[in-house]
């Protein structure tokens, strides 16, 4: 961990617009090391298992981007922010069903998630009949884990390509996450890599203990979750 703990001392409200704004304070230090622009980095923050109240606090401080991991979740804590907030752009960074393929076309903004031919198929369908087309991100399996999502990596361009080829304009990016316990800079630095070879802009990668690994290694995107709301009151 790089010390991107909840405080004790931070709880409620204040405590939600106090670790985003420490949030950010070290995610633009991270950025400008790199001689980068801070201005080029979205920060994600990931609201699942959170309250609507929670995300509300967020909103009031400035905060735009949310990422939920499910489809139900997202519709119940949403669609009555967005009309408060309609700036507001919602991303998808969970594994999605085909069979909620068109409800995830009409909710979110950005979906992170894509990562089979099937899903593929479904999200083409769904946003032919829906008549709405939400950017999308190839989801990379990183460390080809067997329990998680996402393409795997000797898949990855093809798949890329196809989706390029079907969505156009709509394919912004990739998302990943390393394996637990690994070093995750060659991870990044394998996902960066894949976004250039497709000249594709977004690359989301990095959490609350690797985001600077992942800046450095040309992170577009940061999801956090915990750093942002404090711990999540249930297991996900
Ligand atoms: C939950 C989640 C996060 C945020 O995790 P934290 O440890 O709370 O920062 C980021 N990305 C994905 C895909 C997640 O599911």
């Amino acid at each position: 961990m790089t010390g991107l703990k909840a405080h004790s001392d931070l709880d409620g409200e204040s405590g939600i617009a106090a670790r985003l704004q420490a949030v950010r304070a070290r995610l633009d230090a991270a950025v400008l090391r790199c001689g980068r622009d801070p201005a080029a980095l979205t920060l994600l923050a990931v609201s699942k298992t959170q309250p609507q109240a929670a995300v509300r606090v967020a909103l009031a401080a400035g905060q735009r981007h949310f990422g939920e991991n499910r489809v139900q979740e997202a519709a119940a804590k949403f669609p009555a922010l967005r009309a408060e907030f309609p700036d507001l752009r919602l991303h998808l960074i969970g594994h999605l069903q085909t069979n909620k393929a068109r409800e995830a076309v009409r909710l979110f903004d950005v979906i992170e998630s894509l990562d089979r031919p099937g899903l593929a198929d479904a999200l083409a369908a769904a946003m032919a009949r829906e008549g709405r087309r939400p950017a999308l991100l190839v989801e990379v399996n990183l460390g080809d884990e067997p329990q998680k999502s996402g393409i795997g990596r000797a898949a990855a361009d093809d798949f890329i390509a196809d989706c390029r080829t079907r969505f156009g304009a709509s394919l912004i990016g990739v998302m990943g996450i390393p394996p637990a316990g690994a070093d995750p800079t060659p991870h990044f630095a394998w996902l960066a890599a894949c976004a250039h070879r497709h000249r594709l802009g977004v690359i989301s990668m990095g959490m609350s203990g690797d985001f600077e690994a992942a800046i450095a290694s040309g992170a577009t995107e940061i999801r956090l979750g915990s750093a942002i709301f404090g711990p999540r009151p249930a297991t996900v």
